[in-house]
């Protein structure tokens, strides 16, 4: 075994800027240093907890904010590579370490020692405003007070038995709904071996098939209810009854009256959530789970998606008419139902603005990307990244920046890890191996990584990127802004540490300059002639980008109506789920009704996932972005005193302000849908 001293996780880097040394870590540091200093933060709280000082904010709330220092940075190596470069020994740390640390966290909320000490502090504070807090600790006071109440600290008796009993029952239930979800999607396949059933389809979906078939050492072709696989059936598949077939499967996942049925689930989940609300003296759980957003209430959370379904509606319609229009042109008689729409949408999309891949990736190689993504970030803050080879990586791969601010003062590492490897998960994402805090005047700076699974180069071709690349690497380097520019004081308020319906402000935001003309010509040349991107390509890619607007909002809508209806419930609920969901849903509604799909049953961001009372953040995401790069707009989209305000009211705050206040200050006014619209071409009268 290791012993201390070997184990660099348990004691300070001697590298530059202190950066997590990778080629001295082993695999096998992890669990015992984890361990280790899991007891070494237990102990600094039982210090926190038996100092004979009366509580204040210092020696409470400061106290626990630089607690677990060492931990939480052994934490985000370990968890941060499991992401990005993982082998069976690393999965098999993270698991052994992830109970531990959520123990240690409820340990931590359910001590009352500790609990009646932050109380003294917030009671303290609330009752004498000569404490003299400013605004920054006055909200990670509050922000700790509440995560004590929330996980039931103020609770007694029999009250707090079934708190506790509450909380596992839905950890329980929550995994089983997504157990059985994927036990559904799996459970069916399409197997395919006449090759005229393969017509419409694109080589890469044929091949993906195939090799699917293989996989499962079965000939022909399969196709699965996996989206990589479902989407471009859907979407390409000419045979009707296939695609009927296909979507049947995938539209009555949890809802089978199998072993795998989700809908006793759901009642057991909304109903507990519920008891839970009640039990923190909430009326429902929407309430009780939107204190800690940005939108604040249910009242403002439905009012928002009524209007914007109000503006979605009649274009919705219009898409829906175009369809149907396109369809019956090819013969199609009787109406458009459900799984219809994927296939023939993407033949009217072809034809209304055809842009192919191919045509477009030349003019975004990946490094004329990156330096212009850098310039942008020079032109509205006057940073500057100078790359270096001083720091550690953790894959040949992965390459390091010094970030500087205008002034050039060192603000950031950022680490760039652009290709799909094994033990690297999909997606694109931005971390950090380190945050940022400043308390005692003890500055540090954080080190932020970004994460992609972009185009890789060839032999002959450098790495180019789709549109989409680009707008992924915009979006991705939008929340590094945020953790590059922060400046808080705090570690548990600084950077991306906001309410979950704020943190995509700065990353959608930047996806905004990719449809500007002027951005575009900029970074869009083509690799090997120099030439800049065609006026009629960039004309197309972006109008492309409003293609059935309508429709695509109206269905975003519907899943967070569906949402905030099981959510809103002030009564158990006992009654029959699909017609639940029909109401909630039925002003959104454009096809004919199916018998049998539900859209409840498989919806696991709500019941498996985090995002209870949460979905509609996807739109109020889009809301604030494009509100806020109105500001942009209006100014110009490079105009520094805009990116000045933008950075001082927002990126450098992270959460230590109510995001709203932090919004206002900004823009001059709370959001307006109106800039959405506008973008996405919903202000205008459907005809
Ligand atoms: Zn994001």
């Amino acid at each position: 075994m290791n012993t201390t001293e070997s184990n660099l996780l348990l004691k300070s880097f001697d590298t530059k800027y202190e950066a997590a040394p990778f080629n001295d870590i082993k695999t096998e540091h992890f669990v015992p240093a984890i361990d280790e200093l899991i007891l070494e933060a237990e102990k600094e709280i039982g210090d926190i907890v038996s100092n004979p000082n009366p509580a204040d904010f210092k020696n409470t709330i400061e106290a626990l904010e630089k607690n677990g220092e060492k931990l939480g940075r052994a934490v985000e190596i370990l968890f941060n590579l499991n992401h990005a470069e993982t082998s069976p020994e690393l999965q098999k740390a993270a698991q052994e370490v992830s109970p531990k640390l959520s123990e240690f966290s409820s340990r931590m909320l359910m001590n009352p020692a500790l609990f009646s000490r932050v109380k003294l502090v917030f009671d303290d504070y609330k009752g004498n405003s000569s404490v003299g807090l400013n605004t920054e600790q006055q909200t990670v006071l509050d922000n700790y007070y509440r995560d004590f109440l929330r996980n039931g600290a103020e609770l007694e008796g029999d009250k707090k038995k079934r708190f506790a009993a509450i909380k596992s029952d839905l950890a329980r239930l929550t995994l089983q709904f997504g157990d059985n979800v994927l036990a559904e999607t799996n459970a069916f396949i399409l197997h395919l071996s006449d090759n005229n059933d393969l017509e419409g389809m694109p080589g890469f979906v044929i091949d993906a098939a195939a090799q699917e078939a293989l996989s499962r050492e079965m000939d022909g072709w399969v196709f699965t209810l996996n989206h990589p696989s479902y989407v471009p059936f859907m979407k390409y598949c000419k045979n009707r009854e296939l695609r009927k077939k296909m979507f049947s499967a995938f539209s009555s996942r949890g809802n089978q009256d199998n072993e795998f049925d989700n809908k006793e689930n759901i009642r057991s989940i909304v109903n507990l959530r519920l008891e839970l609300a009640r039990i923190m003296g909430e009326k429902n759980y929407a309430t009780y789970v939107l204190k800690k957003r940005m939108s604040e209430n249910p009242d403002r959370v439905n009012q928002f998606i009524e209007s914007l379904h109000i503006a979605s509606r009649p274009h919705a319609e219009k898409d829906y008419a175009e369809v149907k229009n396109q369809a019956y042109e090819m013969g199609h008689l009787g109406e458009i139902e459900r799984w219809d729409w994927a296939y023939y949408s993407e033949i009217l999309r072809v034809k209304k603005y055809d842009v192919k891949e191919e045509e477009v990736k030349p003019y975004f190689e990946l490094s004329t990307v990156t330096r212009s993504v850098f310039d942008l970030a020079a032109s509205l803050y006057g940073l500057s990244f100078k790359e270096t080879k001083d720091i550690p990586v953790y894959h040949s791969e992965v390459s390091v920046y010094e970030v500087f601010d205008e002034k050039g003062e060192f603000l950031s590492l950022l680490y760039l890890d652009f290709f799909p490897r094994k033990g690297k998960q999909g997606g694109a994402w931005m971390t950090d191996f380190r945050g940022q805090s400043n308390i005692d005047k003890n500055s540090i700076r954080p080190h932020v990584s970004i994460v992609c699974n972009f185009t890789r180069p060839t032999d002959e071709k450098p790495s180019l990127l789709t549109f989409d690349e680009v707008n992924t690497f915009l979006h991705e380097f939008g929340h590094g802004l945020h953790g590059m520019l922060t400046k808080c004081t705090y570690p548990s308020v600084s950077g991306t540490n906001v309410f979950r319906d704020f943190v995509e402000l700065p990353s959608q935001i930047m996806e905004n300059w990719l449809t500007e003309k002027e951005w575009l010509e900029k970074v869009a040349v083509h690799f090997e002639t120099g030439e800049k991107i065609p006026d009629v390509l960039v004309k197309k890619l972006i109008d492309a980008r409003n293609f059935q607007a309508g429709y695509v909002s109206e269905r975003q809508l519907s899943f967070g109506m569906n949402d905030m209806a099981w959510h809103s419930i002030q009564e158990p609920f006992e009654g029959d789920l699909i017609s639940f969901e029909k109401s909630a849903i039925k002003n959104t509604d454009i096809f004919p009704d199916i018998p049998g799909s539900c859209m409840s049953t498989a919806f696991s961001h709500i019941f498996a996932g985090g995002y209870a009372a949460g979905y509609y953040g996807y739109k109020w995401a889009e809301v604030l972005d494009a509100d806020a790069f109105s500001v942009f707009k209006g100014k110009g989209i490079f105009n520094s005193d805009v990116a000045a305000d933008f950075r001082s009211f927002i990126l450098e705050k992270g959460g230590s302000e109510n995001p709203m206040t932090l919004y206002k200050r900004f823009r001059g006014s709370e959001p307006s849908i109106q800039p959405l619209l506008e973008r996405s071409g919903l202000d205008r009268d459907a005809e």
